[in-house]
This record gives C-alpha cells, structure tokens and sequence, in this order.
C-alpha cells in the first residue's frame, strides 16, 4: 500500500487463541486513526492455526497482511522481518497477546508527530500482571543492561515502540546476525520519548517466552554490547597468580621455619579448580568466536515463506 503513514508489526508465534480478541481490539483503534496503516503480521514459523487465522482475517481485513516466516526463527528475527517488509512512515512494534494496549498507540503517534521525535517508547509502569518470577528477572535484567549499554536504554522498555521511516532505515542497514532491540535502539541516539502504561494480563494462551528464550534474550544482550565476560579471564588470571605468589612466600617461610605445608589435597583442588576456570574462560571465548563465524557465514537468520502483500502484487503483474 503506497502512502501508509503507519505500519504495526505483530509477531506472533502459536497465537491462535489471542487472534481473535486482538483483530477485535486492535482493529477499531487503528481504524480511529485517521491515518492509513498496515497491520503486519509476522507468523514465526507457528505450528497451530495462526497462519490460517490471520489469512481469514485478512479477507475482510485488507490492511492486515500476514508475513510468515517458514520456521520458528525467534521473536526479534520475527520483530527484523516486519520491520524489513513495513511500508508505513512510522512502525510500532508491539506483542500479539495484548499485553501492550493498543490504544497506547494514538499516543505514541501524536507524542512522535508533535515533539519532532523519532522513537516513542511504551515503558511498563506497572507489571503487577506479570508473574513474581518474572517481575524479578526482568527487573535485574535492565538493571544490567543499563550499567553495561548505559543509561539511555530505558527501564522497562520491551518491545512496544514507535520507530519513524529514518530509524528503521538506519537498523536495516546494520549487520546484526541477533538484534535485541530493546538496546540497538536506544544506542543509535535519535529523538525520543516514553510514554507509560500499565503491562495487562495476557488475552489468552501461553508464554511464548520459556526460561530458555529468556536466557538466550540475555545472553545476547550481553554479547551484543559487551566484551566484559572476555576480560573475566584476565581478572582470574591476575587473581590467581597473586594468590599463586601469596601461597609461595607462606610456603617458603613455613620451610624457614623447618616444615613444609602438608597434604596433596590442596594441590588437587587448586589443579581441578583452576581447570575448571580455564574451560569456562574457553567456552566464553567460544561463545564470542561463534558470533563472528555465524557473521562470516552471512546466512539470512529467517526465511520468509510468504507475504500476501508480494502474492497479491504477483497476481497484479501482467504475463
Ligand atoms: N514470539 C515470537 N516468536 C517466539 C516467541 C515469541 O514471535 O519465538 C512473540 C509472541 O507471539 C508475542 C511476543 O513475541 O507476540 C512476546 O511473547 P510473549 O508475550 O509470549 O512473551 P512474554 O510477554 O511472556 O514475555
Ligand atoms: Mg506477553
């Protein structure tokens, strides 16, 4: 669609059960807009019906388009195939289960329009919906995101934000093979603004978000920005020689003294401990050496399958 002012990506990943209440929530509010918009759907690779789901929707629907990527490729993978295939002026990014109101949107879109911005940040001031678990996961995950990317990266900021056309042009461009864009954005230092809501309580369904893509989301925000688990090394290193050197002046004064220090014990567990330090230093390195092979080997990290957007284009070109 030439000229849409607004494009929503909505990844989705085995949503079947939230579709429903969301086409209902979400439709009258854009449609209140008074602009023209896009719904851009990401299926990521779902194994239920969410595909199906949204190409019935969209028959009566024609702004919602459905992207579908042909295996499950991850929620920011997911977020990166929208954001690629979005046409609108501006792009709000915003989860499937309506945890992020919708309505939130409007405001996102005139604080944007009339303070000159290029990112609007919807920032969670209130997570009582969310599990105790996670409240506190999350808490300590910003905290360390803010120490390490520093102190633009807003506190309780996900994934529900408006980008102008400039800033998704400028995250296209970047060779990022895992983009967490909570911290990429706010580490390009456009223009921007919070505005705040209050988190709900998922529509319907499960997380899709199991202890391990938490992990993953952490650690990849980690590495992302940070070489400090690198010089996690060193510091071991300079700590156990200074220990090593300690160790040795009390050894020679005990034989001045006329014995020597007792026991293989001792000497094993400082064997066995500083192996094991040495294989997790190695693993860490690992983890570093295959983010710059996964680079090497530029391989797309989604693959779109469909886009009805490109198969009705397909259909319009003359044979
Ligand atoms: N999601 C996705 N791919 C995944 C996992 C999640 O596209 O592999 C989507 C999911 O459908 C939802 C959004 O990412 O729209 C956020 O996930 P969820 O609400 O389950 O996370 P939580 O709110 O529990 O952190
Ligand atoms: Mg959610």
């Amino acid at each position: 669609m030439e000229g849409t002012v607004l494009s929503v990506v909505v990844p989705m990943y085995n949503e079947e059960a939230v579709i429903p209440a969301l086409v209902e929530r979400l439709r009258p509010v854009l449609d209140n807009l008074g602009v023209t918009y896009e719904v851009v759907a990401v299926d990521d690779g779902s194994r239920d019906r969410t595909a199906h789901l949204l190409f019935e929707y969209g028959r009566t629907w024609p702004e919602l388009r459905l992207v579908k990527l042909r295996r499950n490729s991850g929620h920011q993978a997911a977020l990166t195939a929208g954001l690629q295939r979005a046409k609108g002026d501006w792009i709000v990014s915003i989860d499937a289960d309506l945890q992020d109101p919708p309505e939130t949107i409007a405001e996102m879109l005139r604080v944007a329009r009339e303070q000159g911005l290029d990112v609007v940040y919807g920032v969670r001031s209130d997570r009582s919906t969310d599990t105790v678990f996670k409240r506190h996961t999350a808490g300590a995950y910003y905290r360390l995101m803010r120490r390490m990317v520093g102190g633009d990266v807003p506190a309780q900021a996900g994934d529900f934000r408006l980008l102008s056309r400039d800033v998704v042009e400028v995250l296209k461009k970047l060779p990022e093979r895992a983009p967490v864009y909570r911290l990429l954005v706010p580490s390009l230092g456009f223009a921007s603004a919070e505005v705040t809501y209050a988190r709900e309580r998922r529509a319907a369904g499960e997380t899709k978000y199991p202890l391990r893509k938490m992990v993953a989301l952490a650690w990849d925000s980690t590495a992302n920005f940070s070489a400090a688990p690198l010089r996690i090394a060193t510091w071991l290193g300079a700590f156990s020689f200074v220990a090593c050197i300690a160790l040795m002046i009390f050894g020679v004064v005990v034989w001045a003294n006329g014995t020597v220090i007792p026991g293989w014990t001792s000497l094993f567990l400082a064997v066995l401990l500083l192996s094991a330090v040495q294989l997790i230093c190695l693993g860490l390195l690992g983890e570093y050496v295959a983010r710059i092979y996964r680079t090497v080997q530029d391989r797309p990290t989604f693959h779109i399958g469909f886009d009805s957007a490109a198969e009705a284009q397909r259909i319009e070109i003359p044979q």
